[in-house]
């Protein structure tokens, strides 16, 4: 291929001839990112109100993060777990004390965390809760999202993620989200039971936030039952809720926690999963494991993405100004016949479309909002998603509430 720039239109081209269709990407070629700003190939600008799907908390290209990145890069990328290197001890030691569990079991990106945390969950039900082998049962929520491996879409109820990938890996139990009953009747009816694992807030469902208290009577009523309470913060976690976890809004400690995209700051996959010893060292030499888990590149730029968290405050900062976010759209939800309602939690938001006329209306208004330089994306049609950088100043986020009035009013 020649070296000339290619136009938007020429990039949109070959992904779509050369890339399987697995996305449908509004038609947007970026090439550059700094802090809350994107730009594309014509050298447009625009605020990211997605942050690939809540990776870029720290913000685009964090100097910080970046420069992190190219020295280990340019010192060791990666030895395996044949051998120790001089970067993952210390890793494992900042980030048990950071989340505070005893062990932690590095992987690379989300759904390899929360396949990881399956088959903790299960061998500890095994070894230590003495389930029968082959019977442990894990109860999921209507509505998740975990990740795309064919177990993980074995328990998924969006026919867009499970259809004809079978046959499915039994051992999944359904119950509604945010109904903490359903939980407790299914717990005392059921002895196979292993784990619980759950979203706290659940993100690509469209931020839906439970109820309050849901999780600590979630919590109670799995400690009742000897079973795991498994948080899977891979969107929710590291400050995006306006608190470091989503749990923390209930004082939940989760048995498992697990973590990925921000985990980098968006500039390596770096997945975790944390627990303390007794239920960890159920994993012996040999029993699971990763090429690049851990690896002194993902150690390194780790340590440095959760050092900017806690050095720019940036849980406090997503918990202030998504209060004014929600309030500045509630406003705009009470004028306008197509933004129905706004919920959220921090800068994990979500504006509901009326569709009713018009199914592609989400769509439309996303295609809308990127003309006047701001991008997000619908899910499940007609939900919009707003994730900012948590680094935005609210100068910034008051010019962004002004595009998002200005582009529904205006149009629609
Ligand atoms: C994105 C996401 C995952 C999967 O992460 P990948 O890195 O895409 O595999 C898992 N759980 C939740 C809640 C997510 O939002």
């Amino acid at each position: 291929m020649d070296t000339k720039k290619l136009s938007a239109l020429q990039l949109i081209e070959l992904e779509n001839k050369f890339g399987a269709h697995n996305y449908h990407p509004l038609p947007v070629a970026l090439e550059k990112g700094e802090g809350v700003y994107v730009w594309d190939v014509n050298g447009k600008k625009y605020y990211d109100f997605l942050s690939a799907y809540s990776a870029i908390n720290q913000g685009h290209c964090h100097p910080k993060i970046i420069n992190t990145l190219i020295e280990q890069a340019k010192k060791l990328t990666l030895t395996s777990r044949a051998f120790f290197n001089d970067r993952l001890g210390i890793y494992e030691k900042f980030i048990t004390g950071y989340f505070e569990y005893e062990k932690v079991l590095p992987m690379n990106t989300g759904a390899e965390a929360v396949e990881t945390a399956l088959k903790l969950c299960r061998k500890w039900a095994y070894e230590k809760k003495g389930l029968k082998e082959n019977s442990a049962q894990i109860v999921v929520c209507e509505g998740n999202f975990h990740g795309r491996t064919t177990t993980i879409v074995s328990f998924s109820i969006d026919p867009d993620a499970y259809k004809n990938y079978g046959p499915f890996t039994p051992g999944f139990i359904v119950i509604p989200y945010n109904n903490a009953d359903a939980l407790e009747k299914v717990l005392s009816e059921n002895s196979n039971i292993a784990g619980f694992l759950v979203e706290p807030i659940q993100g690509e469902a469209g931020a839906y936030v439970p109820d309050d208290g849901y999780l600590k009577k979630c919590y109670d009523v799995c400690k009742q039952h000897d079973v795991l309470f498994i948080a899977d913060e891979v969107q929710t976690g590291i400050a995006r809720t306006g608190k470091l976890l989503a749990c923390d809004y209930e004082n939940v400690h989760p048995d498992i926690l697990i973590l990925g995209k921000a985990l980098s700051g968006g500039t390596y996959p770096v997945s975790a999963v944390l627990a303390d010893n007794y239920i960890m060292d159920v994993i012996h030499p040999g029993q699971h494991g990763s090429t690049f888990g851990g690896n002194p590149i993902a150690a390194s730029v780790a340590i440095t993405a959760l050092n900017v968290i806690k050095d720019e405050k940036l849980s406090e900062n997503a918990f202030r100004l998504g209060n004014i976010f929600r309030q500045q759209l509630e406003e705009l939800c009470k004028q306008s016949s197509i933004a129905s309602f706004v919920r959220g939690k921090g800068l994990l938001n979500a504006l509901i479309i009326n569709n009713e006329g018009d199914k592609d209306m989400a769509w439309e208004v996303c295609v809308r909002l990127s003309e006047n330089g701001l991008l997000a994306k619908p899910t499940h049609t007609n939900i919009i998603r707003f994730a900012p950088p948590l680094i935005i100043t609210e100068e910034q986020l008051l010019e962004c509430i002004d595009i998002i009035k200005r582009t529904i009013n205006e149009n629609f």
